[in-house]
């Protein structure tokens, strides 16, 4: 079962993911969390894609198509793998095709979930992750039982540079630009599914499920 997740940021894709990949049993690969990953390392691609993070721009397709397609040809990928934050580009999803058909591999849903602008900004501004083990909360809507730490394992809580409220506005303006085209692609090659990411999580996700499901028969 060959997964892209899709939402503009903010949609609640990693926690369907985290959702998905446990229920599943596939890898969860996320571009955005490689390049930090890549960035907390130092490494050579961390260098690279720090400056246009930052920026709340897109890491150009030759850095990231790259990746992928090393993380892709890896052996547990076999069975399936959920892709969370790429393809975010047509290039991107063209790619993505190309390298899947050599690998004798294909898209099998594109599962898109639906959140409107306000609701997103709202959402990514008050959002903080822990410095220790990632747990993402919410000011507002999921606060942490002790404020600025973790629940889990009282780390510090930090907002991601990207979260502050100029560089999320842009972000979503970079996104929802390209977004549509994307879409466009998969309806195309109907693959893609639609879900309403405004309803609870566990809705959500027995929507997404439900999808899947058909996949399994
Ligand atoms: P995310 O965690 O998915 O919101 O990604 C955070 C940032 O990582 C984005 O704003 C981009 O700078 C970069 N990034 C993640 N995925 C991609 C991608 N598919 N193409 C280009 N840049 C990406």
């Amino acid at each position: 079962m060959n997964i892209v997740l899709m939402g503009l940021p903010g949609a609640g894709k990693g926690t369907q993911a985290d959702k998905i990949v446990e229920k599943y049993a596939i890898p969860h690969i996320s571009t955005g969390d490689m390049f930090r990953a890549a960035i907390s390392e130092g490494t050579e691609l961390g260098v690279k894609a720090k400056s246009f993070m930052d920026q709340g721009s897109l890491v150009p397709d030759e850095v990231t198509i790259g990746i992928v397609r090393e993380r892709l040809s890896q052996a547990d990928c076999d069975e399936g793998f959920l892709l969370d934050g790429f393809p975010r580009t047509v290039p991107q999803a063209e790619a993505l095709n190309e390298l899947l058909a050599d690998l004798g591999k294909k898209v099998t849903y594109v599962i898109n979930i639906n959140v409107e602008k306000e609701e997103l900004i709202s959402r990514l501004t008050g959002r903080r992750i822990c410095k220790v083990c990632g747990s993402s909360y919410h000011l507002q809507f999921d606060p942490p039982k002790v404020e600025g730490r973790c629940d889990k394992d009282d780390g510090e809580l930090y907002q991601r540079a990207d979260d502050n409220p100029e560089t999320v506005t842009n972000r979503l303006e970079v996104n929802m630009s390209q977004t549509q085209p994307l879409l466009d692609f998969y309806e195309k090659q109907g693959v893609l599914k639609n879900v309403d990411g405004q309803k609870p999580i566990d809705e959500v996700f027995k929507a997404v499920d439900a999808i899947l499901q058909q996949d399994e028969q």
